[in-house]
């Protein structure tokens, strides 16, 4: 299967002009990288023009967004659905992003209800774990991630079945955006006990369908030595994928390997 590269915009460009001139930066990058699966998640803002621009300038990416409503439609102000995302044209949605889960107070329950209707709208979820709110060190909270990865999938384990293959992004709450990361031991510790955990409660089938990204202040000085391991299909990246030197370089690397 394709490694994939993640690149997770945030709240970021604050122009459109700008998004434009991001997105139009990866093509060549993205184009030397073949076997790697690029999915780029703008904001919403931006996302039916950078369809187009991935369409018409055949810049070789998934698109995705950051989050998704629980609702398909109606009097959900301010939300924005499945059904919407799908019809712009994109693939892929962010779900349980630990920024969702601390500053739009989204719950694990939530999560369930928006791998749903991704699932019903042809959309992909992609689930970030690793919320650890009590957490400022480098230690595992195994029991929040169980919580999390169980109450997630729970009710959605037949039609995440269905699917060639389920992303999971492993995002340690201290890792993101301040330059500090676990080790690769640490990273295959989770990612050995995210497939085992779905193996025991969800059965053979659905784990082997599953792969498990790292996301974390991963950058071109720390992304060959994770990319060593088998057990880390690829990466979800913040904070270096609005810099085109920085993804020039990480490109770089992925090539060298
Ligand atoms: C993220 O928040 O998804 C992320 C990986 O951010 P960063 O790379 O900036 O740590």
């Amino acid at each position: 299967m394709s490694k994939i590269l993640a690149f997770n915009w945030k709240t970021n460009p604050t122009s459109q002009k700008e998004s434009i001139e991001l997105f139009n930066s990866y093509k060549d990058n993205f184009d030397k990288i073949v076997n790697w699966n690029k999915i780029v998640f703008p904001p919403f803002v931006y996302l039916s023009k950078i369809v187009e621009l991935a369409n018409n300038e055949n810049i070789k990416a998934f698109i995705g967004s950051q989050d998704i409503s629980q609702y398909e439609s109606g009097a959900h102000t301010s939300q924005i659905s499945a059904k919407m995302i799908k019809d712009l044209g994109c693939d892929y949605a962010l779900i349980g992003h630990s920024e969702t889960r601390s500053e739009l107070l989204t719950t694990s329950f939530d999560t369930a209800y928006k791998i749903k209707i991704c699932l019903e709208n042809n959309l992909k979820p992609i689930l970030c774990v690793g919320f650890e709110p009590k957490l400022d060190n480098e230690n595992i909270d195994f029991e929040e991630l169980t919580n999390q990865i169980i109450t997630a999938i729970s009710s959605n384990e037949t039609a995440l079945s269905k699917l060639e293959t389920f992303i999971i992004a492993y995002e340690p709450t201290w890792a993101i955006g301040t330059g500090k990361i676990p080790t690769l031991a640490q990273i295959e510790s989770v990612s050995d006990f995210i497939i085992s955990t779905i193996h025991d409660h969800f059965g053979a089938d659905l784990s082997h369908k599953t792969s498990v990204l790292y996301g974390g202040s991963v950058n071109d000085s720390n992304i060959s030595e994770l990319t060593k391991s088998d057990k880390i299909a690829g990466f979800l990246i913040g904070g270096a994928s609005l810099i085109p030197d920085k993804v020039q370089k990480i490109v770089e690397k992925l090539l060298d390997l």
